[in-house]
């Protein structure tokens, strides 16, 4: 039988099959994994392969085989020796939440989001949350952000969850798609669920940033239906992706407008620093390329700490 993951707890895994019932499965005996060696072998989202198996009344399943994955996020444990984890496979999209001020949502945050998901895959579409607050001078500034980050080529949606304002828009997007909601906690990730599916809640909200940092919890995400043919992966206490490895000649490719002038710069292998003739920093001069897009990927490739700041228009 074919199903998908939708609930794992180390041990046991709930899996949907296509014709929408629920088994509780485990594996048996050794299992091969997958392209990465990780902590747990299957997880949520993935889609796996099963047989029915009876244990006095009880029928339950036995996974045998996983499909192959079209991504996955990941997660790693600096305490437990940097053990990967993987939070989530086979996400058609993820909706980053960004506000303005409480919480603020600064350009560096962004940018490594978006550099992680360009290098795990997977579509990013921002929404800018909040909309109902803004004053004349923040409506500038989100107006700046809007046209910075959708002439790049992300989707950007401005709402306001909590009145429902283009809510209907994010909705058409999610059809019949996986996606997960990320963003830094107060942005409105469990206001904009429950706008969607009213009575959701989060585990998003439940754990605080805090208490992740303090402490290692072993975080399983949970997958879930919604009534209007959606599915969105639950992961409690993240608020972005997990670090992915990444070398410094490849954290350009991941900043897709620097990424299309790479062939113009004079060696081909500028990291768009101090090389003579880089087309990323002419772009630069030039006004094409945004300031804090170049500053974002600097502190990247140098790996300095992350700066916050916020490119004011
Ligand atoms: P989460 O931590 O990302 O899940 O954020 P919450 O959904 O708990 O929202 C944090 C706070 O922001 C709550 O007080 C919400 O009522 C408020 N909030 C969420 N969305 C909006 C919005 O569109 N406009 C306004 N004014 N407040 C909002
Ligand atoms: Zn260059």
């Amino acid at each position: 039988m074919n199903g998908t993951v939708y609930k794992s707890t180390g041990s046991w895994y709930t899996v949907k099959t296509e014709g929408g019932t629920f088994y509780e499965c485990r594996i048996k005996g050794k299992f091969r994994t997958q392209e990465i060696k990780s902590t747990n072998p299957i997880a949520v989202g993935d889609e796996v392969i099963f047989e029915l198996e009876s244990i006095g009344d009880e029928t339950v399943g036995v996974i045998s085989e996983i499909k192959e994955r079209n991504n996955y996020i990941i997660r790693k444990s600096v305490k437990l020796s940097k053990q990967t984890h993987i939070i989530a496979a086979n996400l058609d999209q993820v909706f980053l939440l960004v506000t303005l001020n409480n919480p603020t949502t600064f350009t560096s945050f962004i940018d490594r989001f978006l550099v992680t998901a360009e290098a795990y895959d997977i579509p990013v579409v921002l929404l800018f949350n909040k909309m109902d607050v803004y004053d004349k001078e923040e409506m500038v500034e989100v107006n700046y952000l809007v046209k910075l980050y959708t002439d790049i080529g992300y989707h950007c949606i401005e709402i306001a969850a909590k009145e429902g304002k283009n809510v209907n828009k994010v909705k058409e997007l999610m059809l019949n798609k996986t996606s997960m909601f990320a963003g830094h906690s107060g942005v409105g990730k469990s206001t904009l669920v429950n706008a969607l599916e009213p009575g959701l809640r989060l585990k998003t909200a439940e754990i605080s940033e805090q208490h992740l940092q303090g402490q290692h919890t072993t975080t399983f995400a949970e997958m879930y239906d919604l009534s209007f043919g959606a599915r969105i992966v639950d992961t409690p206490g993240i608020k972005g992706f997990g670090i992915v490895d990444m070398d410094d000649d490849e954290i350009g490719d991941y900043f897709p407008e620097f990424f299309k002038l790479k062939s113009e710069c004079k060696f081909n292998n500028c990291l768009h620093l101090d090389e003579p003739k880089c087309a990323v920093k002419e772009a630069l001069e030039n006004d094409e390329i945004a300031w804090s897009r170049y500053r974002s990927y600097v502190q990247m490739v140098t790996g300095e700490e992350e700066n916050p700041y916020r490119e004011r228009s």
